[in-house]
């Protein structure tokens, strides 16, 4: 501390010094003694004005400031303090800013120790202006460890006067905060660029209305800034999914973290997937209430997910949803039904024949036939509805119920219509049609599984015509059960060997010779009891048991017909059955051929029979598969002939080598005139064609006689013979032979 010291005891040996001075000199000069006396009076006269005037300056300034109690006080303070006066002839400086500068006691009072302390190296007017303009002033000056330092003084006017001003300077030290700045900054730095580098945008807000946005989510989102209002940011949402984005934004005040997925238009105005995890918290006494959270870019995981649920949930060939998709939005949408009293339709549909279409046309057409398919029913789908393809030609409809019980009737024909008019070009031979069964959920079943099941069933109990619609009732479920039962106990009568072939013959009516049999099936049960095919055949024929059947049919027909030739019995002609199922298989031909080498049957041996109605299913795919067999050189039958569309033209179309009238002719034909003009008619026909006839249900003489002058080649009947086991019909060889 600066003393400023005014010391009496020197004035008086300074002045009396003087006096002895003045005296010695008036004692040697006694002539100057009176100027000499006057000017020293004067001079100790002026001297002790300008005493008196430091006096009282030293009053002034030295008492009230040097010794007072602030001097005292802010020497311990723990804060830099200064007082100085502007021509820095009063200077204190205080312990902790003495400490600081690492200036000693006696050099604080030297100017150049302010300067030091205010960062300055020479003085400057205009820093002083600023000093003194009670501004904060920042200095910065090496300490006394060698460190840089920061101190913002604040300075206020103590005293004012003319040419001196006195001045209380405060200082605070801002070193620390300036290093905690600087991790500060180091700290947002490092959030920003591991934001970045994750690619990790924040929006955060604290009244949801006005959002701020980091660094990473401008880029992003090819923001301007990062102020965005909510209507900006919600602008950005994709619409669909601004209702979840809305929801989000209004949830209550939650410290749970929560998720939602949503697209947001991105730099360059795409749209991108993004995770937003957000969080809203309640403000307290001291802090906002804040609300937002990170985005983060999700597209090629969605993109990914897409994909699997593409592999997962897609059919690849018509593109709409497969059996596992349907399976489990069926399950929700059931489940929804009981949450929400509502109640859905589930129609299953099954494209008409589509072996055939897949047969004659190949699997592209048969690709091209179930990806419009798929299409058509894809228009149908209504909010909230599913079109599916379950397997096949099988495909499944989802519709809502508004309460129209006739809807799904009346969507299945518009589909039907649709469907129709897609068979154009290589398929405008074919007649383009599907069946539906239909139940409704949640009535119909106690699951998804349950209530298709039944559609299903209702669509299998159908009559097997084309274009069918069929609606499940709870009743029907009786006989399905019935018929699942028996299609069990028909799948182990196969394995048992069961099934027998039973032969009926056939007679010439020219010679009344054998000229060949009908093969005949029948399941003959452990107890013996006997079951006629009409009881099972229409049921194996809409199971794979079908197959079996006739395989093993064709087979025991080839190998029993050879058996008797090898016996030495004259060669006759084995017919055996075929349903559509059978004959519209793309290996046909191969079955046949196969099942004549394994026995050693010569093709003219063996006789296809076909119902009408099965040929004319699709009378040119039907014409390629009989021309297959004929090129075998196997036999052609038409069954029934006059049951079904009973048209001659079919004649000349087909390369049938054997007519079969129907027994219906043939019951009553010696009194029904017309039956018998139209019997005439088709054996007429049927020659000019070079086409063999044979009745069926020969029962009596007269019926034999009637048809032998009618001109028909063959008869068949129990007038002859009912079907019989095959060493039966040995007995009829022999009874025969000998006529
Ligand atoms: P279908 O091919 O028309 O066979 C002739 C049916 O007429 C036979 O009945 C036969 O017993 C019966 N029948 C023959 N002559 C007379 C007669 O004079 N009076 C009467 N009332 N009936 C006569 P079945 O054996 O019960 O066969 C019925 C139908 O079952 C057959 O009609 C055929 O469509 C089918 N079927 C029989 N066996 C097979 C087979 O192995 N495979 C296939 N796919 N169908 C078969
Ligand atoms: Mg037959
Ligand atoms: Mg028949």
């Amino acid at each position: 501390m600066k003393k400023n010291t005014f010391n009496p005891l020197a004035a008086t040996l300074v002045i009396t010094a003087a006096t002895a001075v003045v005296v010695a000199y008036c004692f040697y000069f006694p002539e100057q003694a009176m100027p000499t006396i006057i000017v020293y009076v004067s001079s100790i006269i002026f001297m002790s004005i300008i005493l008196a005037l430091i006096s009282w300056i030293y009053k002034r300034y030295g008492s009230s400031v040097g010794e007072s109690e602030i001097v005292k006080i802010t020497e311990d303070l723990n804060t830099e303090m200064m007082i100085w006066s502007d021509d820095f002839s009063y200077i204190f400086m205080n312990r902790k800013i003495r400490d600081l500068l690492g200036v000693s006691d006696d050099d604080s009072n030297k100017k150049s120790a302010v300067l030091k302390a205010f960062g300055m190296n020479s003085h400057d007017n205009g820093e002083f202006e600023k000093i003194i303009g009670n501004q904060s002033y920042e200095a910065r000056f090496k300490n006394s460890a060698g460190s840089i330092t920061s101190i913002a003084w604040s300075t206020s006017l103590v005293k004012k006067r003319k040419k001196h001003s006195l001045y209380l300077s405060t200082g605070f030290n801002l070193t620390e905060i300036k290093k905690m700045k600087v991790n500060l900054a180091s700290a947002n730095d490092f959030f920003n660029s591991s934001m970045e580098l994750a690619e990790i945008g924040v929006i955060m807000s604290s009244d949801r209305k006005n959002f701020r946005a980091s660094p990473e989510m401008i880029r992003m989102l090819g923001l301007k800034n990062s102020a965005i209002t909510l209507s900006e940011f919600r602008s950005l949402v994709h619409p669909n999914d601004r209702l979840q984005f809305d929801s989000a934004v209004k949830s209550k005040d939650t410290s749970e973290v929560k998720s939602i997925e949503m697209r947001i238009k991105s730099v360059g105005g795409v749209y991108r997937w993004y995770s937003y995890r957000y969080k809203s918290i309640k403000g307290t006494d001291n802090t906002l209430p804040l609300f937002g959270g990170a985005i983060l870019d999700i597209t090629q995981e969605h993109e990914k997910d897409i994909l699997i649920e593409r592999l997962a949930y897609i059919d690849e060939v018509t593109e709409i949803a497969n059996r596992n998709k349907l399976m489990d939005a069926g399950q929700e949408i059931y489940d929804t039904c009981h949450l929400l009293d509502y109640s859905y339709w589930i129609i299953v549909l099954d494209i008409d024949r589509f072996h055939i279409i897949n047969d004659t046309c190949g699997y592209k057409n048969g690709n091209y036939v179930l990806k419009n398919f798929a299409h058509i029913l894809y228009k149908f789908v209504t909010p909230g509805g599913l079109a599916a393809r379950v397997s096949g030609d099988n495909f499944a409809l989802i519709l809502k119920d508004y309460g129209d019980n006739e809807l799904p009737i009346r969507t299945v024909r518009s589909i039907q219509e649709e469907f129709a008019q897609l068979a154009v070009d290589e398929l405008a031979s074919i007649n383009l049609n599907c069946s539906a069964g239909y139940s409704r959920m949640p009535d119909d079943g106690s699951s998804f599984l349950d209530v298709m099941e039944h559609a299903e069933f209702a669509l299998k109990s159908s009559t097997g015509n084309q274009g069918v619609i069929c609606a499940y009732e709870p009743s029907m479920h009786d006989s399905i059960i019935g018929n699942t039962e028996l299609e069990k106990a028909l799948g182990l009568a196969i394995e048992n060997n069961e099934l027998q072939l039973f032969y009926q013959p056939k007679i010439n009516l020219a010679t009344g010779k054998l000229m060949g049999v009908e093969a005949l099936i029948r399941w003959i049960k452990p107890d013996g009891s006997i079951i006629s095919p009409d009881a099972f055949v229409p049921i194996a024929e809409r199971s794979h048991l079908i197959s079996k059947i006739s395989e093993f049919v064709l087979n025991e027909g080839c190998r029993q017909n050879k058996l008797w030739q090898k016996m030495g019995y004259p060669n006759i002609v084995m017919s055996i059955n075929f349903t559509s199922a059978d004959f519209y298989q793309s290996d046909l031909k191969e079955k046949v051929f196969d099942a004549l080498a394994k026995s050693g049957l010569e093709p003219q041996w063996l006789e296809v029979e076909l119902t009408e109605s099965l040929a004319l299913n699709d009378i040119d795919f039907a014409v390629s598969q009989m021309n297959k067999l004929r090129e075998l050189g196997v036999k052609l039958a038409m069954d029934d002939f006059g049951t079904g569309y009973s048209s001659l033209s079919y004649l000349q179309i087909l390369p049938i080598t054997l007519l079969k009238l129907d027994r219906s002719f043939i019951t009553d034909i010696e009194h029904d005139n017309i039956a018998y003009e139209i019997v005439s008619a088709v054996i007429r026909i049927a020659k000019s064609k070079k086409i063999e006839t044979i009745a069926e249900g020969i029962e009596n003489n007269v019926q034999e006689s009637i048809l032998r002058m009618a001109g028909c080649d063959y008869a068949q009947g129990f007038l002859y013979g009912k079907p019989m086991p095959p060493e039966k019909l040995q007995d009829f060889f022999d009874e025969n032979m000998k006529k």
